[in-house]
């Protein structure tokens, strides 16, 4: 369980960079999360965010003893600003292949020019790492998820990501495509099917990654691991797709 405890504005949440899990590390920022696989043959990067989130990202992974040139590969969840926009920046100074889903391609390009793009069924390895993709539209129609297994000390769990959760794509204005809705709910119905240990959060309050970041270096407790916190989330996700259709029809 997590501890109870009194906190500071989100504005003023400062998560350092650290290791989560096994060879997953975060290195972002409570509004722009970032994290690195250490595959053994280089890292493979989560999500950029903003400019200044790199700034962030950069000092994490020399604090770590990580070099920008370590990052092998860039995962873009999807295109958002706030995933994306300093990607291009990262493969300057690291030379990293970069993926992102094929329906979020186009719009991505204001960004950066993806070198990969991902389908369903698709994987990537590197190093001690696969990752497998699924096409899990909705947020946008080229958002991606993706799971991974971890090990720590012979224990070995599964990693995921549902690659865009945010339901403020899906009221009526704003939508990223027509059809949006009704594809989130089966992309998260089908994102409840997966059995996820390592819930890994597309954005920090996601997974609460900073209030159990503290209970990790307060009292060396890693909640990070655990089987509820993704069907948990998951079914948020649910109650506020409903929330946002009711409140349209209204
Ligand atoms: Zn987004």
């Amino acid at each position: 369980m997590m501890t109870k405890r009194e906190l500071p504005p989100k504005s003023e949440r400062i998560i350092e960079p650290f290791r989560m899990f096994g060879n997953v590390y975060f290195v972002g920022t409570y509004a722009e999360s970032s994290h690195v696989i250490d595959t053994g043959e280089g890292l493979i990067m989560i999500d950029t965010g903003s400019p200044s989130n790199l700034e962030v990202i950069l000092a994490g992974l020399e604090k770590l003893g990580f070099a920008p040139t370590d990052v092998k590969y860039i995962i873009n969840s999807h295109w958002h600003w706030d995933h994306t926009e300093a990607t291009r920046a990262m493969v300057e100074l690291s030379g990293a292949k970069t993926l992102i889903g094929r329906e979020d391609y186009e719009k991505a390009k204001r960004y950066f020019d993806a070198d990969i793009l991902i389908s369903e069924g698709d994987t990537l390895t590197l190093g001690n790492t696969t990752i497998n993709f699924i096409e899990t539209p909705g947020h946008t129609k080229g958002t991606i998820s993706f799971f991974f297994n971890v090990e720590e000390n012979g224990r070995v769990v599964r990693a995921g990501m549902f690659g865009g959760a945010g339901v403020n794509t899906l009221h009526q204005g704003k939508f990223d495509y027509e059809g949006c809705r009704e594809d989130y709910r089966n992309s998260v119905n089908r994102l409840l099917g997966e059995k996820v240990e390592l819930f890994l959060g597309n954005h920090s309050w996601n997974n609460h990654t900073y209030e159990k970041w503290l209970d990790l270096c307060e009292f060396g407790e890693n909640h990070f691991v655990g089987e509820k916190a993704w069907t948990k989330f998951l079914e948020s996700c649910l109650r506020k797709l409903d929330e946002t259709i009711a409140k349209d029809v209204l």
